[in-house]
Order: structure tokens, then C-alpha cells, then sequence
């Protein structure tokens, strides 16, 4: 269930309690209230960041790693733009910094160019100030990662209720290892011109899709770097940005390997084709444990009260 109005209404509250001033330090800061739950650094990150129902109205700065942080400043993607929609409304993860706001913008710009297409539909990008999820995701923290849907956008006026339930396409057969018959051009297109953006560090797919673009790229095949296999992710791509020039309380991650990484992708396909034995020595998966505030930077205490 969620109270977005009501939560959002409490957040105002803080902003102005704290006379929307930046705050750098937590040490002096009292234990604040977020909508009746306390910050405290046991506190369960995902039920904070999850009950925060407005952006902590600071500079945009994003704090920690893609899978580990928060962001401050954090801006809405509009939900329906001249070529593209938000999907999913109600989980109100449609903010981000300010250069993935642009970087979406820009790549819906591109492809409604193309003919069929009228841009782009929006899936998860990050909760107004970043954090863990109560549900799926790991990553998204920031404000730098976005899922957009590989089925492009034929439609731009889906009502909020269409948007909930529109079902999305897979793209994938034999789990993953090969492109279905729906994929096109249209595919190809979204994820080069999502590669191509400078700000973009990496794009996750299914490995059967970077093996077919691996075969249909004639021209420049140096995007190719930037799109990485990945389980699952055959309705939508997931796009990371880099860390913002300047950014400096944003942690990147190592660039992906040098080359196009084809025979990386069709090592992947080939384990779902013949899946190596299980290696008997190997230690048995941990249960992750769930972050607590004390796992983020401190500064996210602050990103929380404000
Ligand atoms: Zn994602």
C-alpha cells in the first residue's frame, strides 16, 4: 500500500523544519522522523528510502555505488513527454539525477526518428532520493540507471491505468540464448543510440541479443564495449550512466573490458546452449543481507532528513 500525498506531505514538513538548508554533516543532526519512521543507521535502508515520497530538495549529487547509495536533488522524468511515457506510475521511481533525466529525453528524440516507433517507454529509474527498493533491483540507488522497454512506444497517450497493466514483450527464446522473431532493427537502433550517448557506462541485455547485434553491426562496432550480457533483461535494457563529471561522493564502476566483447556474449550463450557442470568445490550461494542505513554513506542519513 502506499500514501505517496501523505508521505510527500510529511517530506515538505522536514524540508521546511529544516529551513531547506544543505546539510554536509549528520553528526549534529537529531534523529529525524520520516513518515513515522525513524532514521536511525540500523534503520532497514529500503523501508526509508521506499516511504520517501519527494526528492531531499539539495543540489542533485548522487552518494555511494549503483548498488549501494542515495541521491540528492533528484528530478522527475515527466510521466508523458512529446516521445516518451513512464510506465508503472504507482511505484513512483520515475526520478533521477538531472543527466539521466536529459539522457532518457535525448535517446526518446532519437528514436522516434525511426520509422514506427514514437519513441520510447519508461520502465524503473530510481525512487526521488535514490536508495534500496522494497522490491526488485539491486542496483538503480543513484539515480544514474534507467530500464527502458525494448517494445517501442506506438502509443503516447496510455492512461495511468494502462500503464500499470500494459504488458511488456520479451524478445529472448531458449532462454535468452537467441533473439525471437519480434526483434527488428528497431532493437538495434535503441540500444546503439543508448550506447553511443558519451554519458553511458554500460548497457545490460540478454545475451542473445549482443550476439545478433555482435552479427548485424557493419559499421562502427565500438558501442558494441558499452552492451554487456546479462541474465534476464529480454523485456527491457537496462542503461547506466557514468558518474556525473565533477560527482565527486559517486562511486563508478571499472569500464567495462577493452574490445567488443562478441565472444564474451557468445561464451554466455554457449553456457545456456550446454550449461557447465556444477563445480562441486564451489561454496554455496549467502542469503545478501538486506542494507541497513549504517551500510550507506553517511551523508544518506542527510539526503533522508532533509
Ligand atoms: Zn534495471
Amino acid at each position: 500500500m502506499k500514501f505517496p500525498a501523505l508521505i510527500g506531505a510529511l517530506a515538505l514538513t522536514l524540508v521546511a523544519a529544516c529551513g531547506g538548508r544543505e546539510v554536509t554533516s549528520t553528526a549534529s543532526l537529531p534523529v529525524p522522523q520520516l513518515a513515522g519512521v525513524e532514521v536511525t543507521r540500523s534503520g532497514l535502508a529500503k523501508e526509508l528510502f521506499g516511504a520517501a515520497g519527494l526528492p531531499a530538495a539539495l543540489p542533485a549529487q548522487p552518494f555511494g555505488g549503483y548498488a549501494k547509495g542515495c541521491l540528492a536533488g533528484g528530478v522527475a522524468l515527466a510521466e508523458t513527454g512529446p516521445t516518451w511515457q513512464a510506465m508503472r506510475l504507482s511505484r513512483n521511481r520515475n526520478w533521477g539525477h538531472p543527466e539521466l533525466i536529459d539522457m532518457v529525453q535525448k535517446l526518446s528524440r532519437k528514436v522516434a526518428a525511426q520509422p514506427g516507433t514514437r519513441g520510447i517507454y519508461v520502465g524503473d529509474m530510481s525512487q526521488p532520493r535514490g536508495g534500496p527498493m522494497l522490491t526488485g533491483h539491486r542496483s538503480h540507488q543513484i539515480g544514474l540507471d534507467a530500464d527502458i522497454w525494448l517494445m517501442p512506444a506506438t502509443r503516447l497517450d496510455l492512461s495511468r491505468a494502462e500503464r500499470e497493466n500494459l504488458s511488456a514483450v520479451s524478445f529472448r527464446r531458449q532462454k535468452g540464448a537467441f533473439v525471437n522473431e519480434r526483434w527488428s532493427r528497431t532493437q538495434h537502433e535503441l540500444v546503439k543510440a543508448a550506447a553511443q550517448d558519451p554519458r553511458t557506462s554500460r548497457i545490460f541485455i540478454f545475451p542473445g541479443a549482443k550476439v545478433r547485434m555482435c552479427q548485424d553491426e557493419t559499421g562502427d562496432r565500438r558501442w558494441l564495449r558499452k552492451v554487456r550480457p546479462w541474465f534476464g533483461h529480454h523485456y527491457h535494457m537496462h542503461v547506466r550512466l557514468s558518474c556525473p563529471p565533477g560527482a565527486s561522493t559517486c562511486i563508478d564502476q571499472d569500464p567495462p573490458p577493452a574490445g567488443d566483447g562478441c565472444a564474451d556474449a557468445q561464451q554466455w550463450v554457449n553456457n545456456i546452449l550446454n550449461p557447465p557442470p556444477p563445480d562441486p568445490n564451489a561454496p554455496p550461494p549467502q542469503p545478501r543481507r538486506e542494507l541497513r542505513m549504517a551500510d550507506l554513506p553517511a551523508a544518506c542519513q542527510a539526503v533522508l532528513a532533509q
